[in-house]
């Protein structure tokens, strides 16, 4: 049996980082960024109002001072002329600036009759003004290895950058394995479950950058399984779900052995989650996870989203854990790191009392898992602990 670090490191050695491809900005949200996005322009490109009102070129110009509005500008329609002392140009939040303006006078301190203007009791000291590359110069990046969000996707529409080159999406397979399974919706017979891992672990790893494709269910016979991994041509990671541990039925490895897979290591010192393998299958990197359900959605966040973030170069590295006081005591911890379903609230951390790898709904329930090192010892309520947020 293996440490959760150790496993972690090894699996890192097994994944390759992937290709990249050229996207429109409009499929970009959630994207890895493979390559430096720069901006070709300054923003913005021309100095503009930040206010509605009028533009003066009289910096000092106070309370009752008067102008003769020469003329209007807008977003979109700059004002072709030039501001002289004593004159000011009505102008528009985002209009460019009038040649010769210095400053700009809101609006609301503004008194205006038949084109002449009279400045009021208050004028705010503020320009008004945007400048030019006031938000960024060109030249500007957006780093490589980085996630996009929609405000990157917001600042990449402004530098004008219309397609960004980004690493392809990991595909990932997904096999459950089991006579017992069917899929959601269908009528299970008596002795029958519904095959819930493959749709949690496809939305989980769909969040983190993954194209999951769920296949089709292998039955615990040889020929099953061989046929369904005959499917995988053209997957990235492939990724087994059950038929890991050392029963009569459990031959997931066996055939896998048979058709070219080595395997890295088999266990891991984890609760919950022990029966986990990984090796490669040919050339694809393979994680064989444990059946039950709260197990193989643990080991998905523990280990295999670390492993499609390196395989879309965002490093190798552990899952960020937060600390939080615990809201009551827990006990002494045994021989194998436990991850724990815990619900945060205000006054700290909840521990589920029943952690029983079967139990989706207490995980459902949760939002975190607090991190249990190995033989650590009894913890007091208001204790700081590790947790990863779910
Ligand atoms: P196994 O590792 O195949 O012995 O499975 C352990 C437990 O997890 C058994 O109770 C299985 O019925 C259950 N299980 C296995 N695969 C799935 C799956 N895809 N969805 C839900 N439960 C599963
Ligand atoms: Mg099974």
């Amino acid at each position: 049996m293996i440490s959760v670090e150790k496993a972690l490191e090894t699996l890192f050695q097994l994944v390759q980082l992937m290709s990249t491809q050229v996207v429109p900005l409009r499929y970009a949200h959630k994207r890895v960024l493979a390559e430096n996005a720069v901006a070709p322009r300054d923003q913005p490109t021309f100095s503009s109002s930040a206010m509605d009102g009028y533009a003066i070129s009289d910096m000092d110009a106070g309370p009752g001072a008067m102008f003769d509005v020469i003329g209007e500008a807008a977003a979109g329609h700059h004002f072709s002329g030039s501001i002289e002392l004593g004159q000011a140009v009505r102008i528009f939040t985002g209009a460019p600036l009038p040649s010769g303006a210095k400053r700009i006078i809101i609006q609301e301190e503004v008194m205006c009759k038949a084109k002449q203007i009279t400045l009021g009791k208050k004028i705010t000291q503020s320009e008004f003004i945007r400048p030019a590359g006031g938000d960024f110069s060109k030249g500007f990046k957006i780093k490589a290895n980085c996630r996009l969000n929609p405000s990157d996707i917001a600042l990449l529409a402004s530098m004008n950058v219309a397609e960004v080159t980004v690493f392809k999406k990991p595909v990932v397979a997904l096999i459950s394995t089991g006579d017992e399974l069917v899929m959601p919706g269908e009528n299970p017979k008596r002795d029958q479950i519904i095959a819930s891992n493959t749709f949690g672990l496809a939305a989980l790893l769909e969040d983190h950058g993954a194209n999951a494709k769920i296949l089709p269910i292998a039955r615990d016979t040889h020929l099953s399984l061989k046929s369904v991994f005959d499917l995988t041509h053209d997957a990235d990671l492939i990724v087994t779900i059950g038929g890991a541990s050392v029963g009569d039925h459990d031959l997931v490895a066996e055939v896998a052995m048979k058709h070219g897979f080595k395997q890295s290591f088999y266990k891991v010192a984890m609760r919950p989650g022990k029966p986990l393998m990984a090796g490669h299958f040919n050339n694809t990197p393979l994680v064989g996870l444990p059946g039950n359900p709260v197990s193989a959605m643990v080991c998905g966040h523990i280990f295999l989203v670390p492993m499609l973030h390196a395989m879309l170069g965002l490093g190798q590295a552990a899952r960020e854990t937060m600390r939080a006081p615990l809201a009551h005591g827990v006990e002494a911890n045994g021989g194998r790191k436990h991850y724990c379903r815990a619900i945060l609230r205000p006054d700290g951390l909840h521990i589920a009392e029943r952690q029983d790898s079967s139990l989706l709904s207490i995980l459902a329930g949760a939002n975190a898992l607090v991190i249990r090192e190995l033989n650590a010892p009894p913890a007091r309520s208001g204790e700081l602990v590790e947790y990863l947020p779910i």
